[in-house]
Order: structure tokens, then C-alpha cells, then sequence
């Protein structure tokens, strides 16, 4: 491939004691963890909006747990309290608690302005600045054009684990036998459903039935072999929202998208808005109280569930999430979530349903890019196997490892060192303070 090599001038805009790159349910947790602790502290973020998934990509309900006192309690309380009639779905999923995302978005925003960290919007991490083989600034592009900034410790939280890969760190990427990526989606949301007739789904093993009778999944599979739904959708999930009378829709699939290229997920971005078409036609058509259902509003970005997990000094493997392994590095305590492995070559699930996963520790190790200085990862881009990514990707466990990142890395820079020489105790010991269950 031809390639440039070039040089430029930028000034540098400012420096920070920690800079969070991304600012979906990781990063914005991350950045206030650390503000809270009194670092200067600067989120970046590429949209222009907070939220990440939990807003621009529509996704609904919040999934997964973890240990008493984290920040996703606040988070959850915060996202949720102006719905108090609003039932709690328990399903296999566990507890299902609905977000609005435009309430999402003017809250996170609240709550990010109130620790003091700083929001740069519309701002993308182009680059980072490396002394050795420490990440010392990034370079970012915002609508003024390039410039850089100086950070003490960075937390990567872009989900696409942008920064580490600048940086060179190593990354896992797929499935371990083909490379294969879980699908991607645009989510929706209908409004003006029956509530009186219409059902609420979670997923494919949903025996949930239709009022005739019929088990709905059975009529999703009939209506995908007819063609009537996209090629890869055999079933229609159809989440309760905070607001009766609503849906949240995660059903559109595309596979085999390469997500890290600009020009497939265009191509991704075309289908799937033509697959909201057809799953909005299906439900009018053929679902019990959906006669008369609307599209209220959709994701603005394409919904991307795995890209690169970069390679830390500790993997998550498979028998962690299954065995419920503890770690003595232990920054995210009781971490659950089902093995949720949306199919990468096909229709469903990719192992018939989600599997089971056991309450696990996510270990400090895993934030720490191998080789890499100064640099922490949190969210979906930590280290993991394929199988474990499915389960602790969902958005109760990013937040958790977030607020870890983000305390990790204000210490890391109040005692002048890296997050890697800091060590796990430290973090364990400020985590503790903040009422979090690390040991029980
Ligand atoms: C379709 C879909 C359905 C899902 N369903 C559920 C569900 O029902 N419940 C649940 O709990 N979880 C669900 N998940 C998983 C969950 O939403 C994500 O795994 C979670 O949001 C990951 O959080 P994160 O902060 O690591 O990454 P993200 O939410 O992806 O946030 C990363 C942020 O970084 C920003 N960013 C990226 N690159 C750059 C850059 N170079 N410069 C600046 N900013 C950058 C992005 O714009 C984004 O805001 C779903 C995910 C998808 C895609």
C-alpha cells in the first residue's frame, strides 16, 4: 500500500494530570473518578455528545452487575429515578433496567460538568506522543484543527482501544478461531405500542408467546425464512424504555463487517437503516399491539460490539467468566453477565443461547497495556478472550471498570508514577474508601 510520511507543527493546548479518551459509559465514568480525586482532568470525546453506546447507539437496558458501591449504582439510580413505576424486567439476562437516551444524555452530561473534569466535543484522538515507550499526550483533531495535549497518565476507554493501538500495544482481535467479530447493529425505538396486547422479548431463548398462543420466536423464525425480516434476524428483541407504550429495538444485523474500516461500516450504516424499515414493516404486519407502532428515534452511529482488546499484562480467559475466578489484583469486583455471543457468521446466537458466565473479578492487570507506560484501558477494550469480552462488555461492568481506571490513574499521578508501578493495592485501598466491595 502506498504510503506518506510527514511533519507538522501544532501547538500544545494544555496539560492535565489525566486524559480519558472517550466518553461512553468507561471513559465518563473513568473522568469522574479521577476529577472526584482532584486531578486535573480532560474527557475527550469524538461525537457531540456524552454516552457512547448508552446514548449515540440507543442501546437499552442497562445489563449486568457488579459488587455493592461502584459508581454504576450511581449511575443506574441517576438514569432511572424519574421512572419509578417502571418495571425491572428479571429475565436470564438478569436485571434489565431501562435508559432513556435523551434523559441519558443531559444527566451524564450533569454529571461529568460536577466533578470539574473538562469536555473536549467533536474531538477525535488522531495520535499519541510517546517518550520511550511511555504515552505521554495525545495528538486530537477538533473542528479548529490538529492539536496536542500533555497528560501524566491516559486512560483509553474508545472502545476500539484507539489509543493503545497508537501507542503499539498488541491486540487481540475475534474470535480465536477464524477472527471473526460479533455483528453489528442500529438500534431503535417505537412508540404508540398497545400496551394492553403487545409483549416485551430479551432474546432468542424468550419462550415469551403471542396472544394466540404462538411462541413469538417461532413466528420471527418463520417470518426470516419467508424473507419478511433481514437475513440474519431470527428474532426481534422488543425491550420495555422508561415511557409505556414504547419499545427499544436491538435486532438489525449485518456480519462480517470490518469495523475498523470506514468504508464498510458506510456500507453497514446503508443496510442496516433499510433492516429498521423491514423489522418496523414486521411489526406492524404481523405483532399484537404493534399495528400501529412508530419509529421514535434510532442510533446515530452504528452499533459496534467488538473491535480490538488489547493485550494487558492479564488476559480474562474463558474459565474466569465461567468458573467465577478471583483475582488478588481485583478492581471490579462480582462482575456478571451471561456469555452473550451475538452470532459472527450467522443468524442468533452463536453457541444456540448465551451461555452461563459465574460472578468474576476483573483484575487490575488487565487495564495495563503489555509494554506500554502510562497508559490504562477500560471498557469493552480491556484484555479478554472472545467469550469473556461477551460477557463483561455490557454497560454495568464497563462503568465499574471505568471509575477503577479513573482512580488508578489520579493516584498514579499524584504519586508521580505509573499506573503500572503504582500497583493494584493503592487502587484496591482508594476503591475500598469509596464504600466498593472489592473482597466479600
Ligand atoms: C448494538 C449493541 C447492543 C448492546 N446491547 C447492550 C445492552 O442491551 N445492555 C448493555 O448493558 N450493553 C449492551 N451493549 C454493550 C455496551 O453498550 C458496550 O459494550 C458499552 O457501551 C461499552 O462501553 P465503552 O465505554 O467501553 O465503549 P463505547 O460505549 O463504545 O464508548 C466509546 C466512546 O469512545 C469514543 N471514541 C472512540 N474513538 C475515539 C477517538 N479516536 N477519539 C475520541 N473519542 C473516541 C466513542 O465515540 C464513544 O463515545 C450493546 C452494544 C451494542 C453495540
Amino acid at each position: 500500500m502506498e504510503s506518506y510520511s510527514y511533519r507538522r507543527e501544532i501547538p500544545v493546548s494544555g496539560e492535565y494530570d489525566v486524559i480519558v479518551a472517550g466518553g461512553g459509559p468507561a471513559g465518563l465514568a473513568a473522568a469522574v473518578s479521577a476529577a472526584r480525586e482532584g486531578a486535573s482532568t480532560l474527557l475527550v470525546e469524538r461525537h457531540g455528545v456524552l454516552g457512547g453506546n448508552l446514548t449515540v447507539g440507543h442501546v437499552c437496558p442497562l445489563l449486568g452487575s457488579v459488587s455493592q458501591g461502584t459508581m454504576f449504582d450511581e449511575i443506574s439510580e441517576l438514569l432511572t429515578h424519574d421512572h419509578p413505576g417502571r418495571p425491572v424486567m428479571v429475565t436470564r439476562n438478569g436485571r434489565e433496567l431501562p435508559v432513556d437516551p435523551e434523559e441519558a444524555k443531559i444527566k451524564l452530561t450533569r454529571l461529568v460538568a460536577s466533578s470539574g473534569a473538562g469536555v473536549m466535543l467533536c474531538t477525535v484522538v488522531s495520535d499519541v506522543v510517546m517518550e520511550g515507550n511511555r504515552v505521554t499526550g495525545l495528538v486530537l483533531t477538533g473542528p479548529g484543527g490538529m492539536f496536542a495535549v500533555r497528560g501524566r497518565v491516559i486512560v483509553d476507554a474508545t472502545g476500539d482501544g484507539q489509543v493503545a493501538y497508537l501507542a503499539g500495544a498488541e491486540y487481540y482481535f475475534g474470535r480465536e478461531s477464524d477472527g471473526r467479530v460479533q455483528p453489528v447493529t442500529i438500534e431503535f425505538v417505537v412508540s404508540n405500542v398497545d400496551e394492553s396486547r403487545a409483549i416485551t422479548a430479551w432474546g432468542g431463548s424468550d419462550p415469551v408467546r403471542l396472544p394466540s398462543g404462538r411462541e413469538y420466536r417461532e413466528l420471527c423464525r418463520e417470518k426470516q425464512a419467508a424473507g419478511e425480516l433481514p437475513e440474519n434476524v431470527s428474532i426481534v428483541r422488543l425491550h420495555s424504555t422508561c415511557r409505556p407504550g414504547e419499545r427499544a429495538v436491538n435486532t438489525t444485523q449485518l456480519n462480517g463487517i470490518n469495523t475498523l474500516d470506514p468504508l464498510e461500516l458506510g456500507r453497514a450504516e446503508a443496510g442496516l437503516r433499510e433492516q429498521v424499515l423491514q423489522c418496523l414493516e414486521f411489526l406492524r404486519k404481523y405483532v399484537p399491539g404493534y399495528e400501529r407502532c412508530e419509529l421514535k428515534s434510532s442510533a446515530y452511529v452504528l452499533g459496534v460490539r467488538e473491535t480490538r482488546r488489547i493485550k494487558g499484562d492479564y488476559t480474562i480467559t474463558d474459565a474466569d467468566v465461567e468458573q467465577g475466578k478471583r483475582h488478588p489484583d481485583v478492581v471490579v469486583h462480582n462482575a456478571w453477565f451471561l456469555i452473550d455471543i451475538h452470532n459472527p457468521s450467522g443468524a442468533g446466537q452463536a453457541e444456540g443461547y448465551s451461555q452461563p458466565a459465574k460472578p468474576y473479578d476483573i483484575p487490575y492487570g488487565v487495564m495495563l497495556p503489555e509494554g506500554i507506560e502510562g497508559l490504562l484501558t477500560a471498557g469493552r477494550c480491556i484484555s479478554g478472550t472472545h467469550r469473556a469480552h461477551a460477557s463483561y462488555r455490557v454497560m454495568a461492568i464497563c462503568i465499574a471498570m471505568g471509575e477503577a481506571a479513573g482512580a488508578a490513574a489520579a493516584l498514579s499521578a499524584r504519586c508521580n508514577t505509573t499506573p503500572r508501578a503504582l500497583g493494584a493495592a493503592a487502587v484496591q485501598e482508594l476503591l475500598v474508601s469509596r464504600g466498593i466491595d472489592l473482597f466479600s
